[in-house]
């Protein structure tokens, strides 16, 4: 049964991807007014329903404040669909190219088109849902193409919401939503796109490209990994503990860009937890009844990183919980948990080896910076990285010698939400980016246009067989 069930979607998922196919390429050429619409089409739905989506999320994680919905999914989205508006025209013209020296004096061209490429895919995974569903999708349609959306199966109220509107506010050729189980998603990501964005752990990255590859369908992989924040000793502490604590209290941590350690001077360790503690106390003098601290979004993922504390507390860390207003959590069942900074840290614990996409802050020391950047270098390329301090030289040293997808430089998470650059991993925490022009050309085709001039270059060049006639006619 559960075998016809999944042979029933993956022949409604191929019928999706044959009609958006069928559709795109007997509509060329485009004009870029009807790429316009459907960017405008898509935020007419973010606006119009941006109370039922912040309700659907908040259901969906248990419960996570709308004020925070409204600013990292809905208007987030709708104002990067008014950067591409405002950007695609110049985005989609052609560029002339450099020909080699004589060809364009005897009037030769050479330009590059951005073309469209046709259906493109986007996985997307639970933490952001509207925003990683319609941020790729407002640059899918810039660049031309038509988009099929599989979002996560955690966010079920989301998801199924996202697909009832989208069947109304587009036409199944254009845009089309399916969602389901890790089954349906290993499904699409089997399908024949002709481009596929994945948001989500580098885990699922890789399988998601593995079944991309038997279709040679080229992929975008925007994964997670450790971010780690570089303390200065320049920096100013009480500054960064507040921008720290606001990043990994966001959403209860659950961002991939959220700083995972922390790496200060061994003597500024106690200033650097103590200023991230007062920063939580400000900002959330209770946790439990509070609706502006989110919950976990799964009893799975709630369980995944108590024993991930409890194996550090196993393994000798100094365990510090922060929990400003006293309250029980073992109580409640919430998913709710308070910010838990570990100290003294080694890497055989679970919470130095996987990302922690949760409210947990492990703190490492170092005596000299470049033992902080051998620490980066050791393991996986983070998504982003950050730099707390005033001292240029030290900035530099740190940015010039490691390696990481962006850098948000004394702050956090920030280099994202920055329309105009680029945003993807390396290495492991992906590859590929959208935003800026980098994602308009991710999404297109970068056509390459000669014309060829008059003359026979050809014969010029000696491309012409017989190859040495000449040579041959002087010697005789
Ligand atoms: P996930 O990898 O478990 O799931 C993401 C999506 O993949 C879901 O839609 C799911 O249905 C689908 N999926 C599951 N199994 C699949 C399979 N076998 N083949 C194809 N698709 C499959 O990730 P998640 O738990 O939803 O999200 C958390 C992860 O995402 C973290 O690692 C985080 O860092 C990362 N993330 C990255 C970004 C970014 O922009 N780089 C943004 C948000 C989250």
């Amino acid at each position: 049964m559960a075998a016809t069930n999944r042979t029933d979607r993956n022949d409604e998922m191929m019928s999706a991807l044959k009609l958006q196919r069928d559709a795109f390429i007997a509509a060329r050429p485009e004009p870029l007014a009807l790429r316009r619409d459907r960017i405008k089409r898509a935020m007419a739905l973010l606006t119009d329903h941006s109370d039922a989506l912040c309700k659907a999320m908040s259901a969906d994680f248990g419960n996570r404040s709308a004020h925070q919905s409204m600013i990292t999914d809905i208007e987030g989205t709708k104002n990067f669909g008014k950067y591409c508006l405002d950007n695609m025209d110049a985005w989609s013209k052609g560029d002339k190219r450099k020909l080699q020296f004589p060809l364009s004096l005897l009037r030769a061209k050479g330009e590059v088109r951005y073309e469209p490429k046709g259906v493109v895919g986007i996985l997307s995974p639970w933490n952001f849902p509207v925003n990683l569903s319609f941020g790729p999708l407002m640059q899918v349609f810039a660049a031309g193409n038509r988009a099929m959306i599989k979002p996560s199966e955690f966010t079920e109220a989301t998801s199924e919401l996202t697909d009832q509107l989208v069947k109304q506010y587009f036409a199944p050729e254009e845009c089309s939503v399916f969602t389901g189980s890790p089954e349906v998603a290993a499904a699409f990501s089997s399908l024949p796109f002709d481009h596929m964005v994945f948001t989500g752990s580098t885990e699922t990255g890789k399988k998601v490209m593995e079944a991309a590859a038997k279709n040679l369908v080229p992929v975008t992989l925007e994964l997670g990994g450790k971010s780690p924040v570089i303390l200065g000793r320049s920096a100013d502490f009480d500054k960064a503990g507040e921008r720290i604590a606001l990043g990994k209290m966001m959403n209860a941590g659950q961002i991939c860009l959220a700083p995972d350690y922390m790496m200060v001077p061994e003597d500024k360790e106690m200033d650097a937890i103590g200023s991230v503690q007062s920063a939580v106390h400000s900002m959330y003098p209770t946790l439990l009844e509070n609706d502006d601290y989110a919950s976990l979004v799964s009893d799975r993922h709630h369980d995944r990183l108590q024993s991930m504390i409890a194996d550090a507390r196993d393994k000798g860390a100094d365990v510090i919980e922060v929990n400003p207003g006293g309250e029980d959590f073992s109580a409640s069942n919430a998913r709710k948990m308070p910010l838990t900074i570990l100290r003294n840290v080694t890497d055989d614990m679970q919470a130095m080896q996987e990302e922690i996409f949760g409210p947990v802050l492990p703190v490492k020391t170092y005596r000299d910076v470049n033992e902080a950047i051998d620490y980066v270098n050791e393991n996986d390329n983070p998504l982003g990285l950050y730099y707390f301090g005033t001292d240029k030289g030290e900035q530099e040293h740190v940015l010039s010698r490691t390696i990481s997808g962006g850098v948000t430089v004394n702050d956090v998470i920030f280099h994202v939400s920055m329309d105009d650059m680029p945003f993807g991993g390396v290495g492991s925490s992906g590859m590929g980016a959208y935003h800026g022009v980098e994602g308009f050309r991710e999404f297109s085709h970068a056509r390459a246009v000669y014309t060829q001039t008059k003359v026979d270059v050809a014969k010029v060049a000696g491309m012409k067989p017989p190859y040495g006639k000449k040579d041959k006619a002087k010697a005789a």
